[in-house]
């Protein structure tokens, strides 16, 4: 079967990719090994949270910045794609969302402070709006509520640590805790998941608030756990905000992610709308190369196994966490194409003794070398395949993990990567 654009992985970076060839006409296929790392996430897009090793204080603005992640990090992806079109690429994400009715408030410009479920915060710049309200530069009062029995959220111990933060100046509002009673789940686990589709039922919503309405006082704004449904989070927020008449929000939970979830739901969906196809679950794909570039995969080694071409690819397969890049002792590579990886021969200084240090992990850097087109390079800086461009994790220099940068970096490559491999007649 033959595409214009195959792009091989499905987290954001991917999905991005296929959705800027998809806009450009192209016809594009997806293929995976596994669904990415968007369910591990907050679901919130990072784009620059600290510049590592430089302030321990979250940056007030991504955008400005940048100047200075670029004298720090000269290859890093951000500095490749430039200003102007990262803008453009979140501008466009947006958009997306608004689209597939999962709204994303928020700017590159300006960092905005998110609480976690221990009660620290988290920079990052784009938000679902679920969880614009729990912005920690509102002032006010807010009550935190949790489920008990709900082992990954205690709002008791986010209140304390949320309120010394408050009591530093660091945080605008002040919390209290509150706690709900067993809830009927219709037998199932209590976890996020399962509370998030007990609350796609307005059934459910509307128990719920008779239970909290009591609790909540005149003008306190309403903290829960992310679980605010799984396919209908909107319809839940304005339902909740109308029937308790108070400001509602969430806060992400450990992995799996609902808000993660749901945006990669939403997105795949959205792509197979309009026509691109994903297979997501693949074990092995094998690559057909000539003198002239990639040709194409098959997905399997005998000779019926189905084959896969196009004119142009897009790898975004993230790091070790994705799985597009591994490392064996003394060797680190890249999994699918086996493109030159950079790192230092000692094996030593791939790690940083100290689990948390602040300046980072030097192997979260590792990735493949791109070009200002982002296509692969070798050690020489030439060319590999002139048909292959890369985003997201793959590319080297970003540290999503120290910088919290991964999911804009995942969407200004992964946007210009499709645009540029729906460029390739
Ligand atoms: C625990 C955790 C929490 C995070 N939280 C946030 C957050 O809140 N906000 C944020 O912005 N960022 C966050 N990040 C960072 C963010 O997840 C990543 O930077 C970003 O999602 C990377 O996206 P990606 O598409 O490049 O790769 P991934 O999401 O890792 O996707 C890689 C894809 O490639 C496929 N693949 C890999 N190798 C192969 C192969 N050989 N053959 C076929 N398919 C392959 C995988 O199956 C997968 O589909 C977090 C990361 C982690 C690990």
């Amino acid at each position: 079967m033959f595409y214009d654009v195959i792009v091989i992985g499905a987290g954001l970076a991917g999905l991005m990719a296929a959705e800027a060839a998809q806009r450009q006409g192209a016809r594009a296929l997806v293929l995976a090994r596994g669904m990415g790392s968007l369910a591990l996430t907050t679901g919130c897009i990072d784009g620059l949270g600290y510049i590592p090793g430089t302030s321990k204080a979250p940056l007030a603005s991504p955008l400005t910045a940048l100047s200075q992640l670029k004298e720090e990090h000269p290859h890093h992806p951000y500095a490749i794609v430039g200003q102007e079109r990262i803008l453009d690429a979140l501008e466009h994400f947006q958009e997306l969302c608004q689209v597939m009715d999962l709204p994303y408030t928020g700017t590159f410009k300006q960092n905005l402070l998110l609480p976690t479920p221990l009660g620290t915060y988290h920079p990052t710049c784009l938000v679902p709006e679920t969880m614009a309200q729990g912005t920690l530069s509102i002032p006010g009062s807010v009550l935190l509520l949790g489920f008990r029995g709900l082992k990954d959220f205690s709002p008791f111990l986010a209140a304390e640590n949320l309120n010394l933060l408050h009591s530093q100046g660091k945080v605008a509002p002040s919390f209290r805790a509150e706690a709900l009673d067993k809830l009927d789940l219709g037998g199932r686990a209590l976890n996020g998941l399962n509370l998030a589709q007990a609350f796609d039922s307005k059934d459910f919503r509307k128990e719920f608030v008779k239970k909290i309405k009591p609790t909540l006082r005149s003008g306190e704004r309403l903290g829960l756990p992310a679980v605010l449904g799984l396919h209908f989070p909107g319809e839940a927020l304005a339902e909740l905000r109308e029937m308790l008449n108070a400001e509602v929000f969430e806060i992400p939970l450990p992995p799996p992610s609902v808000p993660g979830l749901r945006l990669y739901r939403k997105l795949k969906m959205h792509l197979q709308e309009k026509g691109v196809r994903i297979f997501v679950g693949l074990s092995a794909l094998n690559p057909l190369k000539s003198p002239k570039g990639l040709n194409g995969f098959s997905l399997g080694k005998s000779k019926n196994s189905p084959v896969y071409r196009a004119k142009a690819f897009v790898l975004a397969t993230g790091k070790f966490v994705g799985g597009g890049l591994d490392s064996e002792r003394g060797r680190i590579f890249e999994t699918l194409l086996d493109l030159p990886v950079k790192y230092p021969k000692k094996r030593r200084e791939w790690f940083n003794v100290r689990l948390l240090n602040p300046a980072g992990q030097p192997f979260n850097r590792f990735g493949v070398e791109v070009n200002e087109h982002l296509q692969p390079v070798d050690t020489e800086g030439r060319v590999i395949y002139p048909n292959l461009f890369a985003a997201g994790g793959i590319v080297a220099h970003g540290d999503s993990m120290s910088e919290k940068s991964g999911g804009g970096v995942a969407i200004a490559t992964g946007y210009l990567a499709g645009k540029l491999a729906a460029g390739i007649k």
